[in-house]
């Protein structure tokens, strides 16, 4: 069957729930396809939408996935259907633990050096068969290839990259035209979660869709990034009319 997209401002979202999602990229990984994965939410499709160099480097993503309630709220305003918010950190998780299970290797590039000490360290206990190929903190000026280089040379099945966006995606980008396999992912500040640094919001906010305003009320200096959420909303309402 046809995987369904849906195109919102100027990216194009699968449209289509966490678990089709995820078992399309594992079967990519079962065949060493490489994959590029971009979490997109509102923020970041409007971030596109100001930066043409940022959009083509979208289009090369394999998936777009709809990391936001904005962005299956902004399918709705355009009379089209996204079934469910995918946030990034879930889908890695799910990753991992198929990575546990079926011996696959994987590497973590990002976060600071003592986050993702301790997120390695967590991962170790809760995933006891994961091969963790290495790891490397994201404070690496990446005009130097050393690190990508060495990743290279591993060829992990799953390279999870937590520099925030765009720095992740300009990184996997550069990475993608060299490996021959292997799942790409920019995950934001996963890393920062699942070490324990910074605290995801509690299942209740997350059903109310609250999941953003949690992390501005725990995170004021955040407040900033939500101001795109209204202008993406006005972008979606322009869309709509011209169509
Ligand atoms: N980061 C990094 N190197 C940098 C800048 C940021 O490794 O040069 C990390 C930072 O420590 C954090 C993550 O990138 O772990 C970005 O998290 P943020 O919450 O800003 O990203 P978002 O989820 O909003 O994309």
């Amino acid at each position: 069957m046809k995987n369904k997209y849906v195109k919102i401002l100027d990216l194009s979202f699968i449209a289509e729930d966490k678990k089709t999602i995820l078992d399309l990229i594992n079967k990519r990984v079962d065949n060493n396809e490489k994959t590029f994965v971009i979490t997109a939410n509102a923020e970041i499709a409007m971030y596109a939408r100001e930066n043409k160099d940022y959009l083509e480097l979208a289009k090369t993503a394999h998936y777009i996935v709809a990391d936001g309630i904005g962005v299956v709220k902004g399918a709705k305003i355009l009379d089209e259907y996204i079934p469910e918010r995918v946030p990034g950190i879930e889908l890695m998780t799910d990753m991992l633990e198929y990575a546990n299970n079926n011996d696959k290797k994987v590497y973590f590039y990002g976060a600071k050096p003592e986050v993702i000490d301790k997120m390695v360290e967590v991962l170790k206990v809760k995933y006891s068969n994961l091969n963790i190929v290495g790891y490397h903190h994201g404070y690496h000026d990446d005009s130097d290839n050393s690190i990508m280089n060495y990743i290279l040379n591993l060829e992990p099945d799953y390279v999870f990259v937590a520099k925030g966006c765009p720095l992740q995606d300009k990184w996997i980008q550069k990475v993608m035209k060299k490996a021959n396999k292997g799942v790409f992912m920019g995950v934001g500040g996963s890393f920062d979660v699942i070490s324990g640094h910074v605290k995801r919001a509690p299942e209740f906010w997350r059903k109310l869709n609250l999941e953003w305003l949690y992390r501005v009320l725990s995170n004021p200096q955040r407040v900033g990034r939500y101001i795109a959420l209204p202008k993406f909303v006005l972008e979606v309402m322009k869309d709509r009319r011209k169509s």
